[in-house]
């Protein structure tokens, strides 16, 4: 007799956090020193109460609208794009999100590369490639704080496998690669997890996330290093995942999926070292160099190339687009498009940030 088993990850996708308005009022008084304008409707200067962003300030005005972008909540006024499901993006992160069947397709498939890589082909899928679906209604999101931005599943006739996923369509390009990551990881799972081994709902999330978390730190996506950190829904079994892969490396934890006993990785007892099963883990691959800056004297494919001081202050040039302090620019960092926020040009610096990132000072290198 031929067991049939559907292996369904219900919640088995990524949280995104909860998406508050991110934004706090403030007054601007007439004798603030430099003039600010809506980063909305472009109004300006600004008096009053205005409301600070992330990615700018906008007017009590633009407050006052009622939609609001899926990502960031800014106030969606022009040049935004709205999905099929009625979500919209704004200005500054349409051109990062994904809409497109295709695009979601070969961003899975480069996401899994990295997967066999990291893992030496150990991730390798016995099944068929996955059939892989963009989505448009996140039906599956009940809960309106959380949201998940995939969905995977794997049918069992025999020995065989096939399997299926779902994204969610409007995720920004690195995020989704992160999802893919957990969904595939998913889908391992439940092809070498025995079907009589026990392990906990919430940490195999956080192996889930894991594998998605050392697939960002390979391609350099430090912000979504740091979201998948807080995010609330692996209950906090990802530190514990992430010390047993400092400790004994992802070799072992995915051994201790296979062969292991405990429902929880243990630290302590060390049973994700423990399983004596003689399978050998691979060593590790060297770590692969971040960024792989080319101009970069900065390391972090910024360059800082000149300041010119204008009437309007001090602009810097960096990585061929002129920006002032407190300007929001396109620019490419290497060779992918990113939101640079400028906080500050001095004489012979600037203070940036790429991508809501951790803020980095460009010295003028003479
Ligand atoms: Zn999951
Ligand atoms: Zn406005
Ligand atoms: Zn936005």
């Amino acid at each position: 007799m031929k067991a049939s088993k559907a292996f369904t990850n219900r919640i088995g996708a990524l949280l995104l956090t909860a998406l508050v308005a991110l934004a706090c009022a403030r007054t601007v008084s007439a004798a603030q020193q430099e003039p600010v304008y809506c980063v909305v409707c472009g109004k300006g200067p600004l008096s009053g109460t205005i409301w600070k962003h992330r990615h700018g300030t906008f007017c009590a005005e633009c407050k006052a609208r009622p939609e609001r972008c899926d990502h960031c909540g800014l106030p969606i006024l022009n040049d935004f794009l709205k999905t099929k499901d009625g979500r919209y993006i704004c200005k500054f992160e349409k051109d990062e999100v994904v809409v497109d069947e295709q695009q979601a397709k070969l961003i899975f498939n480069q996401s899994v590369k990295s997967v066999l890589y990291l893992t030496r082909n150990v991730m390798r899928l016995k099944g068929p490639a996955p059939d892989v679906r963009l989505f448009d209604i996140d039906y599956w999101n009940e809960n309106s704080s959380m949201r998940r931005g995939g969905f995977s599943q794997t049918r069992q006739v025999g020995n065989n496998f096939t399997h299926n996923v779902i994204l969610l369509s409007g995720l920004p390009k690195d995020e989704l690669v992160t999802v893919c990551a957990h969904e595939y990881t998913h889908l391992w799972i439940n092809e070498n997890k025995e079907s009589d081994r026990e392990i906990e709902f919430h940490t195999i999330e956080a192996i889930c996330e894991l594998v998605g978390y050392l697939v960002a730190q390979r391609a350099g996506f430090d912000e979504q290093l740091e979201r998948i950190k807080k995010n609330p829904y692996t209950k906090g079994r990802i530190d514990e995942l992430l010390e047993a892969n400092r400790q004994y490396g992802l070799f072992k934890v995915l051994e201790w999926v296979r062969t292991g006993q405990n429902a929880r990785v243990s630290l302590a007892g060390g049973s994700a070292s423990a399983s004596s099963s003689g399978m050998t883990p691979p060593p590790a691959p060297a770590p692969t160099p971040k960024g792989a800056s080319s101009s970069g004297a900065q390391g972090n494919g910024l360059k800082l190339t000149s300041i010119t001081r204008t009437a309007k202050g001090y602009r810097a040039e960096i990585n061929g687009v002129q920006i002032y302090g407190r300007e929001l620019k396109r620019i490419a960092v290497n060779g992918r498009p990113a939101n640079l926020q400028c906080h500050r040009v001095t004489a012979d610096s600037a203070l940036v940030t790429v991508n809501r990132g951790t803020p980095v000072e460009l010295k003028l290198s003479r």
